[in-house]
């Protein structure tokens, strides 16, 4: 027997009765647990099996572990009680599902998302949260752009007035007017990206980001993610659509 905390992930029905939880944990990584029963109302496993609860189980198994007791950490019930926050949340455990490998720890997801959802919690702006998580991921997949360095001509940049989605960078002004389907931005778009990207978790309150900003940043990150890293997921399709 073994005790794990971490995150509900995704919860998955198997057969009549029973679940497998996917589960982020910070020793052990991504991990996929058979919570036996748990579908039954009178399940003392059922509260434990919701996305983004934290909790503690005890498991036993080898090859597959098997879910022996659950207690709650957090449930994030500020999070729950609204609905942008909540899809918002639910973005942010898919992303990571999508992001984490198996079975395999990596230093900071687990940290990062503990952050996205205490911050959420304590009323932090949900969509600049994911949008800090989206630049660690970004970061972490590997398709981060320095944005303190021109996309075109690699020299630095601290201002820029353009994104290439085809050089997937920032431009120079007069390096964005060779290249085709620039996207106009905000000049200091590329220092706020880095700040999003380099501030420690713990030093980021509410960022002043303008609108423009805000969309621009969004657009960017979610073109990066999906045509870059290939990252489609249906909970962004869901925000996007109630426009939130
Ligand atoms: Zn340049």
């Amino acid at each position: 027997m073994a005790q794990v905390e971490g995150f509900i992930l995704r919860s998955t029905d198997y057969g009549e009765n029973d679940l497998i939880l996917t589960l982020l944990t910070e020793s052990w990584g991504k991990i996929g647990m058979m919570a036996r029963g748990a579908k039954k109302t009178a399940s003392p496993l059922r509260a434990c099996t919701t996305p983004f609860t934290q909790a503690v189980f005890q498991v036993y198994g080898h090859k597959m572990f098997y879910v022996q007791q659950g207690s709650i950490l957090n449930t994030y019930r500020n999070v729950r009680s609204d609905l942008t926050s909540t899809s918002y949340a639910v973005y942010a455990v898919e992303l990571m599902d999508r992001v984490s490998p198996d079975k395999e720890p990596v230093s900071g997801l687990y940290a990062l998302l503990t952050w996205v959802l205490e911050s959420m919690e304590r009323g932090l702006d949900p969509q600049l949260c994911a949008r800090i998580l989206e630049a660690r991921v970004l970061d972490f997949v590997g398709v981060m752009p320095a944005w303190l360095q021109c996309a075109a001509c690699h020299l630095p940049l601290s201002e820029s007035p353009y994104f290439s989605p085809v050089l997937g960078g920032p431009l120079h002004q007069a390096c964005g007017y060779a290249q085709p389907d620039v996207m106009e931005t905000n000049l200091n778009l590329p220092k706020l990206i880095y700040t999003f990207q380099k501030i420690p978790l713990e030093r980021i309150g509410n960022l002043a980001v303008s609108e423009t900003a805000r969309a621009q940043i969004s657009k960017i990150f979610q073109y990066l993610l999906e045509e870059f890293a290939g990252i489609h997921l249906r909970s962004r399709r869901f925000l996007d659509s109630m426009n939130i």
